[in-house]
């Protein structure tokens, strides 16, 4: 009845898109939050068919998901519980993002050598070892490497899209002081997708890519640096009513759309329990046998209402709320702006009962 078609094709072939975009450097298929809502072991399965050498994810019950499913790749999570089980990561074999001292010493006293990534605030303001703790943090960091504590893999940072240049700057004071401190990392990261699309030297040597994977564009002119992405996700939904019904006919809750003649209404069962913003409520776009058509009246929590006047739409035909717009159904950046949101939360957020079949 729900169904979110995700076509692993298409993740795979963004993925060599964008790898042949950023040449010689590894990189990393951010499969966090459940794939961006499209399904975290089979994208990533896809991300490593596409050329992805990583993945990345949140944290450590995401990393064990991917582990329990049989996944060999390197798999990298930074954001962690304060009591996140430091042992079970080693025993995986996760590599950890570590943001604060008291973080540094608890991947020390793991059994076993985790594999650590430095993570540096450099202006994003958000995780991450702020500039004034950077040589105090890193000394500690060089001392349990030497004692055979911690491998120091990584160090890397996010940008908050604002100030990229005084963000890489920074970057390149914080180099200058794990050099410092003695740290050899072999892996400097930076760029999620946009940077790693636009700004070659935010590229070190490894990308984070997550939204350009799914075929969405992080940048407002959507064509993700001409590399036609093609969206992975199509979101739909079967007919469960069709009726006539007369002109001056109140539909959805507190009647904010009336019937203006005598018409067909058809009800599409998804809601905001599905990730269906109400906000988008009146506005968001839906394609019917090939029609678009704007949702009448409010989102409820299981179902919405289009009508469809006196087109011959029936129970069992199918709704398409989003997909490629190539083949002439509305988009997810469509539905971000009548939802007045980003797309990576209109994809991120479609629920569980949400069939997600793999094409
Ligand atoms: C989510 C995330 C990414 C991926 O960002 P996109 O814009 O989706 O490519 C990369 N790095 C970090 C730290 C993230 O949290």
């Amino acid at each position: 009845m729900r169904e979110a078609f995700v076509d692993l094709g298409a993740v795979a072939r963004n993925v060599a898109a964008m790898r042949a975009v950023v040449g010689d450097v590894t990189t990393m298929a951010v499969v966090k939050a459940n794939a961006y809502g499209h399904g975290a072991v089979p994208v990533a399965r896809a991300a490593l068919e596409g050329g992805a050498d990583w993945l990345g994810v949140v944290d450590l019950d995401e990393a064990l998901e991917l582990r329990a499913a049989g996944m060999s790749a390197p798999v990298f999570a930074w954001l962690h519980d304060p009591a996140a089980d430091f042992d079970a990561a080693v025993e995986h074999g996760i590599d950890i993002g570590v943001s604060y001292l008291d973080q540094l010493d608890r991947a020390a006293a793991a059994s076993g050598r985790p594999a650590v990534h430095m993570k540096v605030d450099t202006g994003l303001g958000r995780n991450g070892i702020a500039p004034g703790d950077w040589a105090a943090v890193f000394d500690a960091a060089a001392e349990h490497e030497r004692a055979g504590r911690v491998l120091i893999r990584g160090l890397w940072t996010h940008l908050a899209g604002a100030d990229d240049s005084a963000q890489l700057a920074q970057f390149g004071e914080a180099r200058a002081a794990a050099a410092a401190a003695g740290l050899e990392p072999e892996l400097f990261h930076v760029g999620a997708t946009g940077a790693a699309l636009r700004q070659p030297e935010s590229r070190f040597d490894l990308v984070r890519l997550g939204i350009g994977i799914y075929g969405v564009s992080p940048f407002d002119d959507t064509d993700a640096a001409g590399l036609s992405l093609t969206p992975a996700m199509t979101l739909t939904a079967t007919v469960v009513s069709a009726k006539r019904v007369a002109a001056g006919t109140g539909v959805s809750y507190a009647h904010d759309y009336v019937t203006p003649r005598e018409t067909t209404l058809a009800l599409v069962p998804l809601g905001y329990a599905d990730g269906i913003p109400r906000h988008a409520s009146s506005r968001g776009p839906v394609s019917i046998n090939g029609t678009t058509y704007r949702i009448a009246g409010r989102v409820a929590m299981d179902q919405f209402v289009v009508d469809v006047g006196d087109d011959p739409v029936a129970v069992g035909d199918r709704a398409v709320l989003f997909g490629d717009p190539a083949t002439g159904v509305p988009s997810v950046d469509d539905w971000a702006a009548a939802a007045d949101t980003i797309n990576y939360e209109i994809v991120t957020r479609i629920g569980n009962r949400v069939k997600r079949v793999y094409l």
